[in-house]
Parts: C-alpha cells; structure tokens; sequence
C-alpha cells in the first residue's frame, strides 16, 4: 500500500508517533493509500526546519524567489495528468475537471505571484521640509497555510504561493480526505530547486495536526480555507496569541434571475454554478431566485437540464458528475434533502442517493437536486449543504430578489443575471457579498480582492491583499533635521 509522508526540511518523513490513517477513493469504497498522521512532534521537527530557512529565504534577492516559484508551476504543468488523477481518485471529482481547472489553476498560482512579486512595492510618505516616511513590507517568519479538500491543490497553493512569493517559510496542511497532490507538491519544489525547509507539508487530522499549527506561538500568521465552524474555533484560538488570520469560509450563494436575462446563456451558466464540482466549491449558488414572469419557464427547463445530468465513472473524459467527498458527506446532503420535505419543500428533481453499478456500487453518487416551495427562513435555504442541492424562489420586485439574496448570515459570492445595466450596477452595490457576479460566473482575475462577508469569512486573498496579509508593514520615519 502507498504511503503518503509529511515533507519535512525538503525530505519526505515518517509520522513520528509512527501512526498512519486509511485514504479512501469515494467513488469506489477502495482504499487507496497510508497517510501519515501527524501531531505536535511533526510540527516541531517542521518547525525547526522552517526557522533554519527563514533568514536565507527572506534575504534572497526577489528575482531568485520568483524564478523558484516560476520552475515549481512549469514542474506542475509538466506533471498534470499524473497529479489530476490523483485530485480526481482522492475526491472523486470527474477527470476532466481536475485536468482542466485543478491543476492548470495550481500552476496559475505559483506563475501569478512569483510575477507579483516582481511588481509589489511598498510606499512614501514626505512630510515637506520635515521628514520622509517609508513602509517596509517584510516577510512574517513561519506562516500557516490550511485547506480544505474541494479543490485540494488549487486551495493549497493559492495560499502557499504568496506566502513563499513575501519570503515566508511555510507549513502546510492539506485535508486528511485529500493528501495526494499536496504530498507530489514536495518532489516538485525539490526538483525547482526550493531550499529544504522553506515549504513543509504536515499530514492529518484538524484535530491533530491543524490545531496544534493555529495555536503555536511561533507561527504567526494563519491562512485558512474551510468550513464557517472551523473558522470560527481558528478565530477563538488565534485571537489571545494576537496572531494575523485570513478566514474563507462556508457560502449560501444567491443567485439572481431577472425577467430581462440573457435566457438561454442564463439557463446554461445556473447548471455550472450550481453542479460544477457536484456543487462542492465554495462560491456554487445554491439559493435560485427568479423572477415571477420567468419562473415557470425557468422551472421547467431547469429541471429537463438537470436531468440531463448524471453522475458516472468519474475517470471517463465525458463524466461531467463525479461523487462526493465521502459516504459521511453524501450522508448529510441526503439528511438535507428529507428536512427540506419535512419543512414543506417539493423535489422537483433527484432527491436521493444515485445507484451505479460495478466497481462504483459502494461509491457516494447523488443526483442533482432541485426543490421549491422553502421560504427563506427555511433551515434548507441558511444552512450550507454543499453538495448538488438547490433550492429555487421566486420574486416580484428588485427589492424583493435583494432581500431574499441578503437574508443570509453567509456573504460569500451573488450573481445577477440581467440586461438592465443600472439595475446591475445597483444590485452589485447592495448585495451582501464579497464578490459579485453579472451574468457570469467564476470568472477569476486573479488580481482582484477574493474572500467574504460575515459569516463567510475574514479578510481578503488575491492580488496585493494576499501579499499584505503575508507580510509586515512597518513605518520608518526619517526626520529631515535642521535646516544648516
Ligand atoms: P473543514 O473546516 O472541515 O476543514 C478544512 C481544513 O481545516 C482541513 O484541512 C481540516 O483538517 C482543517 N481543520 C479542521 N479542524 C481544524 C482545527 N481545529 N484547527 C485547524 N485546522 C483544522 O472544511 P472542509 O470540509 O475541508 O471544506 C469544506 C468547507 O470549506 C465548506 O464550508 C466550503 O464552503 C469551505 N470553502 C471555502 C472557500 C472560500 O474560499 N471561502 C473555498 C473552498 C471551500
């Protein structure tokens, strides 16, 4: 059986406890691989290894830095299919996703902020005839990066990238349900070339390992992407250790729909928002409101796309439908399903758990699902499901769809299908949400603030919100004296 180790000072390690847990490919039951579960003795040796290489690392001159990060995404690219299968037997997302937004997005990563890094400058501030002010933007020390399992390296690296980009060291920690990719990151930064010490990958449990990362006194700023609850338990620890945190957490994602629309580009563009990646990416809509002249249209074809998708072998080309995460989360997004019908909704579509046949018969397969019928109070249209489930209401005024789409304690992403430009522009200022979308969806410049309201989360990630948050500032006055 394949063991996946921690990646400690450039060298691939044991867990020290000497204890390993079972990696499960879920659309099949099988057990795919060992993983190392770490704890605070791991973190240790990690530690000590990043300490040794922060002063080389934050002294190099930047160019060296980014020619690094440059050879780790070539290293990505030129690896893709063998790291997309392994993103694909982890979380069983189909294949053709993982090869085309995945890894081509890991490798993205590492190019956009080693070439950032390149352009990040810090400012002046002068004081006429008195003194000049100048900001020095310096790396932390050892920083925290952890991810959750949806988009394992995409998320991994979107963190690891500018915090290696600022001169941090880092350790790292991929989710225990997602290990692979991080761990094949390893061999990829041995071969560019990144010196021992500076990126250390800990496998484990939150419990375990990631706890033990957030509240070391010595790591001293944390990037998280996960879950609100999870959040929330990093938020509390943090906070009497003064420590930097960057927060992107859980969504329940409006999505717009005015009478106006571009109909048949809106039709095509709601199944991606809502079912790509099984509905398992932060920023899915997953609450549909349309507007009343619209909704039984909508409706109506809605449900015939919906239908048209099918959950398969998610290593065939065409599968567009993978399983979920797990049986404990296919359990959930069924759990979700029955409180919808007992809160009064109606399942236009799916609604259960998909049976295939084969190697895939102990896989966790659910049909896409659409339900009407829930107010906004309903548990079905607060609470994060994320998984292929949405639920669909209906409007009669703006005011109304902007209610609707802010009655959440969530702020993460809204889309706003329509033709009527002012509207657009207003609703883009009034909505609740961190990011906004108009008649488009995930479509990403990587330059522009990404992160979340509320419950959503903490901070922004992106462009030079990521490379602030990775360093220091700090102000040098220089008073210009007496004049001689
Ligand atoms: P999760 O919170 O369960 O786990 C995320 C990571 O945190 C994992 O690596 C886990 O091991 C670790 N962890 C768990 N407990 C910890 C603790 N006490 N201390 C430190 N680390 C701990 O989330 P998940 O189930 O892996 O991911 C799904 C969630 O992530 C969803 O809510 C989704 O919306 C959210 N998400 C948000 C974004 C975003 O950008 N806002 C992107 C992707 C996913």
């Amino acid at each position: 059986m394949k063991h996946v180790l921690n990646f400690i000072n450039g060298v691939y390690s044991e867990p020290l406890g000497g204890n390993y847990f079972e990696n499960t490919n879920p659309a099949t039951g099988e057990v795919i691989s060992l993983v190392a579960r770490s704890d605070s003795r791991d973190l240790e040796k990690a530690l000590n290894a990043a300490q040794d290489a922060f002063k080389k690392w934050s002294l190099l001159l930047q160019d060296k830095r980014s020619a690094v990060l440059y050879r780790i995404a070539e290293g990505i690219e030129s690896r893709l299919e063998e790291l997309a299968q392994a993103e694909s037997r982890d979380t069983g997302k189909p294949i053709t996703f993982a090869r085309t937004i995945d890894i081509p997005r890991a490798a993205t990563n590492f190019k956009f902020f080693a070439g950032a890094a390149a352009q990040f400058a810090s400012e002046s501030h002068e004081m006429p005839g008195e003194a000049i002010n100048y900001t020095l933007r310096q790396a932390i020390g050892t920083v925290g990066c952890i991810s959750p399992w949806n988009l394992p390296l995409y998320l991994f690296t979107w963190k690891i990238a500018p915090a290696l980009a600022t001169g941090n060291c880092v350790i790292a920690k991929p989710s225990e349900l997602s290990p692979t990719t991080a761990h094949l990151l390893g061999e990829i930064c041995n071969a560019a070339g990144l010196p021992p010490g500076v990126l250390n990958i800990l496998q484990g449990f939150g419990a375990e390992i990631g706890e033990p990362i957030v509240s070391h006194p010595e790591i001293k700023a944390i990037s998280f992407t996960g879950g609100t609850a999870t959040g929330a338990r990093i938020a509390q620890v943090t906070a009497p250790l003064f420590k930097k945190i960057s927060l992107e957490l859980g969504g329940k994602n409006p999505c717009l729909i005015f009478a106006d629309c571009d109909y048949p580009h809106t039709l095509k563009q709601v199944i991606r928002l809502a079912f790509s990646n099984n509905g398992q990416i932060c920023l899915c809509g997953s609450r549909i409101l349309v507007e009343e002249p619209l909704y039984e249209r909508f409706k109506r074809d809605l449900v015939q796309k919906i239908q048209e998708l099918k959950p398969s072998d998610p290593s065939l080309a065409e599968s567009r439908m993978g399983s979920l995460i797990s049986k404990a989360h296919l359990k959930k997004v069924d759990d979700y399903v029955r409180l919808a019908q007992q809160e009064g909704g109606q399942v236009l579509c799916g609604g259960r758990i998909a049976e295939l046949d084969g190697e895939f018969q102990n896989g966790a397969f659910y049909l896409p699902t659409l339900i009407e019928g829930l107010g906004p109070d309903a548990r079905c249209n607060l609470e994060e499901i994320f998984g292929p489930v949405v639920t669909l209401q209906k409007f009669s005024t703006d005011q109304e769809a902007l209610e609707l789409a802010n009655a959440s304690q969530y702020g993460l992403a809204a889309t706003v299908w329509t033709e009527n430009l002012s509207r657009a522009h207003r609703l883009g200022a009034e909505l609740k949400t961190g990011i906004v979308w108009i008649n488009c969806w995930l479509l990403r410049d990587l330059r522009t603030p990404f992160g979340g309201m509320n419950h959503s989360g903490l901070g922004r990630e992106g462009g030079w919100e990521a490379m602030r948050f990775f360093t220091e500032a700090k102000n040098v006055c220089i008073n210009f004296g007496p004049r001689s």
